[in-house]
């Protein structure tokens, strides 16, 4: 099997990060946004195999305000992202924030998920290491429920997958990611209601999986899309 056979199997919607971002892009600059007038906020994992896709963002809409955290996980806060949003451009009277978020898997040339061989190191490496932490824990059948004050960010991420799960369920990591990618995403929206002001700003909002496949090849699976400008929601086409 290969990585190709894996990614379609599975991820039948997926394209080039690059492709992804540009539809991004095009869709927001029919309603008005511009990389001037908007400001690109992204919550990926920690993991730098995530960073191609920060760069290509930035790229299209300028430096970003980074969300980042194990997992792809929202733990900024309200005072995280009202402090993003004071960072965007005002254009008469309004603000346009653009939000990605996404988690991500890897797929090694035989096609196995989760595994990818990092330069410099002669063994493969789990990614994502957070998600594939949780479900040794969760097969190992000793779940540490606490918050834990020296592993907040993994606290975090398990408080939220384990809301997702039935009990004694230890998911496949493509499940898993999967249902990171809808967690992450209501997170997103209930972090969204408790902070943007939709009189006064526009957003677009992008979500999906990032892939990382060997030779250094990133794709993502397009999940929920959409704009919202002067407080009505616009869904966006699935981009593929
Ligand atoms: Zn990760």
């Amino acid at each position: 099997m290969s990585w190709q056979t894996s990614l379609f199997r599975e991820f039948p919607e997926a394209v080039p990060q690059d492709q992804f971002v540009a539809r991004s892009y095009e869709a927001l600059h029919q309603q008005g946004f511009r990389a001037d007038n908007a400001i690109a906020f992204v919550s990926v994992c920690r993991d730098e195999l995530t960073m191609p896709l920060v760069d290509v963002i930035e790229n299209t809409w300028g430096e970003v305000f980074m969300f980042s955290s194990l997992g792809g996980m929202l733990t900024l806060g309200k005072t995280g992202f009202l402090a993003a949003h004071r960072h965007a451009p005002i254009e008469d009277g309004r603000e346009r924030y653009v939000y990605y978020a996404l988690p991500h898997i890897a797929i090694d040339a035989r096609g196995e998920f989760g595994v990818y061989h990092r330069p410099g190191r002669r063994d493969a490496s789990h990614t994502c290491g957070a998600l594939v932490a949780f479900q040794q824990e969760l097969e190992s059948k000793s779940l540490q429920l606490a918050v834990d004050p020296d592993d907040l960010e993994q606290s975090v991420l398990k408080r939220h997958l384990l809301g997702k799960l039935r009990y004694g369920d230890v998911p496949d990591l493509v499940s898993l990611t999967r249902i990171a990618y809808t967690v992450i995403f209501e997170e997103l929206e209930r972090m969204i209601r408790l902070t943007v002001d939709p009189t006064r700003s526009d957003y677009g909002l992008f979500t999906g999986i990032q892939i990382h496949v060997p030779e250094g090849r990133h794709f993502v699976w397009p999940g929920t899309a959409y704009v919202v400008v002067d407080g009505k929601q616009m869904t966006l086409p699935k981009m593929e």
